[in-house]
């Protein structure tokens, strides 16, 4: 078995490794040559800690696995460690013998940065401009960087409940090279690209916030009862996700559906869009949406980069397990 710990992960992954690992398992989940494994989330009545498993088996690529892990959210404060926990296990899909254990904190950061970056890919119009973040915290930073990757911006514009952690946008921005404004929800019409990453359990963007041909990621609903935007703005625009059944069921799409604003069958798998089998964006006025809700097989994918990488580099250390 190999192991690849956390402490190796940042010098190891690229935005870019994580982008493509993210893209080819969206493909392979569209053509069914992937799937996710239902999600064990459980509040293990200790340390108030959420702790679960996320896994699947990409029959393409051959990876299987979980990720196990979750929050503790007593953790900076009583030890120093951050809250998010949790480490990937890959399986050698042949046997069932356990292949790699992998550090899951950074690459989870990594790659739902690249979900969102794949969406925008896909999904926004060419000339897009203005990016428009909305969530400060500890993903929202890693989104912006790997969103900015995506178009020829020109501007980052952000909102935050909490406006104190505004900075922490505006520094990765500005080593972009770019200038960053702290705005109103309202001026997020001047954005062609929306990126929300928060812990919300109320819409924050309205559905009249929003202009005619801007691409919405929304990537912070990963839990029944969250929301960032109003269900409204799923109605207007075309809708797509990670995982249709995360979708209606944890992510953003879940009150749309609920409020028979929209349907199931109206919901598109990204990777549909990526394997050229669904078209996406329909027009420059059109508002897509991204319901990135966040997949086990991401983990996975990202994890086998990562050890491919580290034994590239004999960073990988091998026990007799
Ligand atoms: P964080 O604690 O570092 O930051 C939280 C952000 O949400 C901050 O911007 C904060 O100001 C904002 N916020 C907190 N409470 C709010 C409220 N009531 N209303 C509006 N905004 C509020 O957390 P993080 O690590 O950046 O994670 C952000 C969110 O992303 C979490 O909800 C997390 O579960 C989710 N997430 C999703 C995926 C996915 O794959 N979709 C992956 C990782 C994390």
């Amino acid at each position: 078995m190999l192991i690849v710990p956390e402490r190796e992960i940042a010098a190891l992954m690229t935005r870019e490794a994580a982008f493509d690992a993210v893209e080819q398992v969206f493909a392979a989940m569209a053509a069914d040559k992937a799937y996710n494994f239902p999600v064990v989330r459980e509040a293990i009545g200790h340390e108030d800690a959420l702790y679960g498993f996320k896994g699947g088996f990409d029959r393409s690529g051959l990876t299987l696995g979980l990720k196990a892990g979750g929050y503790w959210p007593n953790n900076l404060e009583k030890r120093g460690i951050i809250n998010h926990q949790s480490t990937v296990f890959l399986f050698d899909p042949d046997t069932g013998k356990v292949t790699a254990m992998v550090g899951g904190n950074l690459l989870t950061a990594l790659r739902t940065a690249a979900a969102s970056s794949v969406s925008i890919r896909h999904l926004a119009r060419e000339d897009a401009k203005v990016l428009g973040m909305i969530g400060a915290g500890h993903q929202a930073t890693f989104q912006l960087r790997a969103a900015l990757e995506q178009r020829a911006f020109e501007k980052v514009i952000g909102w935050n409940l909490h406006p104190e952690m505004l900075p922490n946008l505006a520094k990765v921005a500005e080593e972009a090279g770019l200038p960053f404004e702290a705005v109103s929800l309202d001026a997020m019409r001047e954005a062609d690209v929306i990126v929300s990453i928060t812990s919300s359990f109320d819409a924050i963007l309205g559905a009249d916030q929003v202009s005619p041909g801007t691409h919405v990621a929304c990537m912070g609903t990963d839990t029944k009862g969250k929301m960032e935007v109003d269900p409204a703005l799923l109605a207007r625009a075309t809708v797509f996700t990670d995982e249709v059944a995360q979708s209606v069921t944890i992510g953003e799409a879940q009150h749309a559906i609920a409020q028979g604003l929209i349907r199931e069958q109206d919901i598109i798998q990204i990777g549909a869009v990526i394997n050229g089998t669904h078209p996406g964006r329909d027009g420059a006025d059109r508002i897509t949406l991204f319901d990135g809700t966040g997949v086990g097989l991401q983990d996975l994918a990202v994890a086998a980069a990562v050890v491919d990488l580290a034994v590239e580099k004999g960073i990988a250390v091998e026990v007799d397990f």
